[in-house]
């Protein structure tokens, strides 16, 4: 049995689909889902007398409920030994198509499922004439009451990249509508594909790694690897003309960029490259005393608070390590909490954190200082003392994303796990939460009252804390780089 996710699989790669089928990949949601979108879109157009379609439904079953049923939800339909559900299907003068979306902008790139599902409904004799996206209003704030019919959006168009409309959903559905007869076929048969060699490419990194990559090239990510090259619309080429090793670039390969520079001559020294001069001149930000902070949160598909949009962040913990002066010890803060402890959060972190000195953070911008303004913008009463936060961050990552600093050991990453174990004899393996995403699994257990509570908020402590420490010891690093042998 075949299903529209393992033709979009196929599509991407066909090892990547036989690999999907042989190997399970687990699964964990960035952000909880705090609403059905069914049952919202039931609501939203105010569907009486829906057939609902079950797991496992014989398609035979949709199709007689077509005969006493204007709105189908969830009903399957199949062509071949390939199976579709239909999210709702109104069967009106011309049948619509309504597809929800736990999403602000549902992408294009949507298109070809889209078009794949109609074929199967072709296929049963239903041609669709009009299709519905339903999405989150990205403007929608809370107030009370989920308002459903001001929470969700209706739309004919699907989004580009940059979250605008230009396509009709129908246009862009006609226009990649394919017959799926060969491929179905091929997909039926397909061999063992586990010895087979495939070369790599952009299909194997695009938006993101692909889940089998250390499968299919075992030995291929060493640290200096060419295609570790980042930013590089080279790469490949080189690996085609033999060159496989940073090592072996000659300089006009460069793409103007000073990361692929840094990365470059850290692979011919095979060591440390730094740029003092740019460091010292990054360095020359820092005002003591120096607070390193840190936070974690939630992202709620749904606002569940007032003042919340969609995909609004809860943030439930900070950690903050303040040091007065060089060298000199670090204090300790931290906050954790459940609930909707936003007030909480802000009070407790204004009235703690130092009001002068630079504020280190890892990833600033698209994290804490973007957190900040949000609640900035749910409880404008703080606006000022946040923004007082947020203008004296100064970003951590910046160093060592922007080529100051690169070891090739990094191979072309530079989270602060990594670089807390290339640069210091710590790590965070010993902890019982070792990353953000488990983070957010057990405080999503607190939340829901584990009777490991006291355990949970201890690992929390430490992780987070970690965080914060992490930072201190880089920064010590950095400095040791400034300093003449
Ligand atoms: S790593 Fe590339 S070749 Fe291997 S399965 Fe993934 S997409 Fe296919």
């Amino acid at each position: 049995m075949l299903h529209l996710s393992d033709i979009k699989k196929y599509d991407r790669c066909d090892k990547y689909y036989w690999f999907s089928k042989q190997i399970a990949v687990p699964y964990f949601p960035f952000a909880t889902c705090n609403y059905n979108i069914y049952d919202l879109t039931k609501q939203y157009f105010m569907f009486q007398d829906v057939f609902e379609g079950q797991r496992g439904d014989d398609p035979a079953k949709a199709l007689e409920a077509m005969k006493d049923h204007m709105v189908l939800m969830n009903a399957r339909f199949a062509y071949k030994t390939l199976r579709v559900t239909v999210p709702f299907l109104v069967l009106e003068e011309k049948p619509t198509l309504i597809l929800p979306y736990n999403a602000c902008f549902p992408k294009e790139h949507e298109a070809q499922k889209i078009a794949d599902m109609c074929f199967v409904l072709n296929k049963n004799g239903i041609e669709i004439a009009e299709i519905l996206i339903v999405h989150l209003n990205a403007d929608y704030v809370r107030q009370g009451e989920l308002d459903v019919r001001a929470c969700l959006a209706v739309s004919e168009y699907l989004y580009n990249d940059k979250n605008k409309a230009h396509h009709k959903a129908i246009d862009l559905a006609q226009e990649h509508y394919r017959e799926l007869d060969d491929v179905i076929e091929v997909m039926e048969n397909l061999p063992d594909l586990s010895q087979v060699q495939k070369k790599r490419s952009s299909a194997c990194t695009n938006h993101f790694k692909c889940d089998f990559f250390y499968h299919c090239f075992p030995n291929d990510h060493h640290d200096t690897s060419i295609l570790n090259l980042v930013q590089s619309q080279k790469k490949y080429e080189l690996l085609d003309r033999g060159i496989t090793d940073m090592a072996m670039v000659i300089d006009d390969v460069i793409e103007g960029n000073r990361y692929q520079y840094a990365q470059i001559m850290a692979a011919k020294k095979r060591g440390l490259f730094v740029d003092k001069m740019a460091l010292h001149t990054w360095m020359k930000k820092l005002v003591y005393p120096l607070t390193y902070l840190d936070f974690e949160w939630e992202t709620y598909v749904y606002p569940p608070y007032d003042g919340m949009k969609p995909f609004d962040v809860l943030v439930f913990q900070y950690s903050m390590h303040i040091q007065k002066e060089r060298q000199g010890k670090c204090f300790h803060e931290q906050f954790l909490s459940k609930g909707d402890c936003r007030r909480a959060f802000i009070e407790d972190l204004i009235a703690k954190i130092p009001k002068t000195g630079s504020i280190v953070v890892f990833n600033a911008v698209g994290a804490e200082a973007l957190r900040l303004q949000q609640l900035a913008v749910q409880f404008p009463e703080y606006e000022e003392q946040l923004r007082q936060i947020w203008t004296r961050m100064v970003d951590l990552s910046v160093p060592f994303s922007s080529g100051l600093v690169y070891d090739p050991r990094m191979a072309g990453e530079y989270n602060l796990k990594k670089l807390l174990s290339l640069f210091s004899d710590l790590s965070y393996e010993n902890l019982e939460i070792a990353q953000g995403l488990e983070a957010v699994r057990r405080w999503r257990e607190l939340e829901q009252g584990s009777e490991e509570s006291q355990k949970i908020e201890e690992a929390l402590y430490a992780y987070c804390g970690m965080d914060t420490y992490s930072m201190k010891v880089l920064i010590d690093f950095l400095y040791s780089q400034l300093t003449p042998a």
